[in-house]
């Protein structure tokens, strides 16, 4: 079988966290059975959905490389194709109009709930002679619209899910519900306009969370009443925060667009997504080739998983190791400008970050600690001033100076010697010395080893540095 697999988010927000493994998932399939990954919109909630949405869900889908072969479709944009499947249901009286009010319904669903039953529909419509079925896409404008199409679903049977996730399940026909394919506005429901783009697109395996298992022999109806097979099914199991509750804003970030602003690599997130769910072995860092080879749909556990932005922070920082200096330098550039800052001199930048790249987890850290070296002037922490950089201790910075200024380079091999003369002279502790010129070059209390610090910021700005530090 051709494999045909398909990511169909709602742009009613942003690509968030469990679209976003959603979409991996599916990637990941089709490029490991060398099948084709379709891009859908589904785009019927006029109410909810946004241009902007879209535009954001397509943008985070780029920034992390899950590059889709056909798409993005657009349900809005399929409407003749949703009616015609509608009038096809409704001439082999296998749909019927409903013209109950909103307010007779209403009615049924509290009488239910009081006798205890199930607040479905009571078939009225279904069950009383039959309007002429009429076509539903041939509605004129002026025609009253006063009823929309329901489904005639069986009564009797049971409907089986096949699921790789999650095995066997079986729902008695009774519990489902004559569900509306068609509102009475003319635009077609999620199940139904579902279950045509995944016929009409020959989607082979259905991959999506398991929020939607209960639609799935909804779903499954509709396709035995088309006359079509139904795919293989895969839900995915939920994505939970810390607090064992479906994952929300309330867990902090949720949108990858988010974790692309706060510094973080795609290939560290998709990595992290990926293992929320799947696993090999014990494996934790995957390059994208070998998730693409490794991936199967058979070792995705059931067991819902628990989102840890600290895990995250971790493996995007064993990402950034893969990365030189130099290649860090284009990475960090938009981090640096966000702080106004621009690169000017591309080696010296490596050499800072290189000397930060140890502590910055993302790029947003790594280049927040790294901005000292590239600031024209200082930006001193209060509290270190008051600390180090007093009456005596400028003094001892004076003479430092002096001392830089007499050597050609500001090597360990030049510093060295200096400072434990210094150092002797005053009967002083390497921090009384190290920390006023800590201060004096970095404005903080933290950064790498002094003499690392003055060797990268060399001579001229160590001495500029110093002199302000003076004033
Ligand atoms: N549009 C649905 C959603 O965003 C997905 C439907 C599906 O994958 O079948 O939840």
């Amino acid at each position: 079988m051709s494999v045909r697999v398909r990511f169909a988010p709602s742009p009613t927000g942003h690509l968030h966290i469990g679209g976003a493994r959603t979409a991996l998932y599916n990637w990941l399939f089709a490029r490991r059975e060398q099948g084709v990954f379709i891009l859908r919109i589904e785009d019927t909630d006029t109410e909810r959905s946004t241009q902007e949405y879209t535009q954001s869900i397509l943008d985070g889908m780029s920034w992390l490389g899950l590059t889709w072969d056909e798409g993005p479709f657009h349900q809005m944009e399929r409407m003749p194709i949703y009616r015609e499947h509608v009038d096809r249901l409704l001439a082999e009286g296998k749909a019927y109009r409903c013209t109950c009010s909103p307010e007779r319904l209403e009615e049924v669903r509290k009488a239910a709930l009081a006798a205890g039953r199930k607040p479905t529909y009571d078939r009225k419509c279904r069950n009383e002679e039959r309007l002429p079925a009429g076509s539903a896409a041939g509605r004129t404008k002026n025609e009253e619209r006063n009823f929309c199409i329901r489904f005639a679903a069986p009564l009797t049977g049971t409907t089986v899910v096949h699921d790789m996730i999650r095995g066997e399940i079986a729902v008695d026909n009774k519990e489902l519900d004559d569900l509306i394919i068609l509102r009475s506005d003319g635009t077609p429901t999620y199940n139904f306009t579902v279950v045509v783009d995944d016929v009409t697109m020959q989607i082979s395996h259905v991959i999506r969370g398991d929020d939607h298992l209960n639609n799935t022999p909804r779903q499954i109806l509709l396709y035995q009443a088309l006359g079509y097979p139904a795919p293989i099914f895969a839900h995915l199991p939920m994505i939970l925060g810390a607090d064992k509750q479906r994952l929300s804003k309330r867990h902090g970030a949720t949108s990858v667009i988010a974790y692309r602003d706060a510094g973080y690599l795609p290939g560290a997130l998709l990595n992290y997504l990926a293992r929320l769910g799947w696993s090999h072995g014990d494996q934790e860092i995957f390059t994208m080739d070998e998730m693409t080879r490794l991936f199967r749909l058979e070792d995705v556990g059931k067991a819902p998983a628990v989102f840890d932005p600290e895990k995250l922070k971790w493996v995007n920082s064993e990402h950034l190791k893969k990365y030189t200096d130099d290649q860090l330098v284009d990475l960090a550039r938009p981090f640096f400008e966000k702080q106004g800052l621009a690169i000017v001199d591309r080696g010296y930048t490596a050499r800072a970050l290189h000397s930060e790249r140890e502590r910055g987890k993302t790029l947003d850290e790594l280049a927040a600690i790294t901005a000292f070296y590239l600031r024209d002037a200082v930006t001193f922490d209060e509290a270190a001033v008051t600390k180090w950089l007093t009456a005596e201790k400028k003094g001892l910075l004076k003479e430092i100076a002096e001392r830089l200024g007499q050597v050609s380079d500001l090597s360990d091999l030049t510093l060295k010697p200096i400072l434990e003369e210094l150092q002797k002279q005053h009967n002083l502790k390497l921090v009384d010395i190290a920390q006023p010129i800590r201060v004096a070059l970095t404005g903080t209390t933290v950064s790498p080893g002094i003499f690392e610090v003055m060797a990268i910021l060399g001579k001229e700005r160590v001495l500029t540095r110093l002199a302000r530090a003076l004033q």
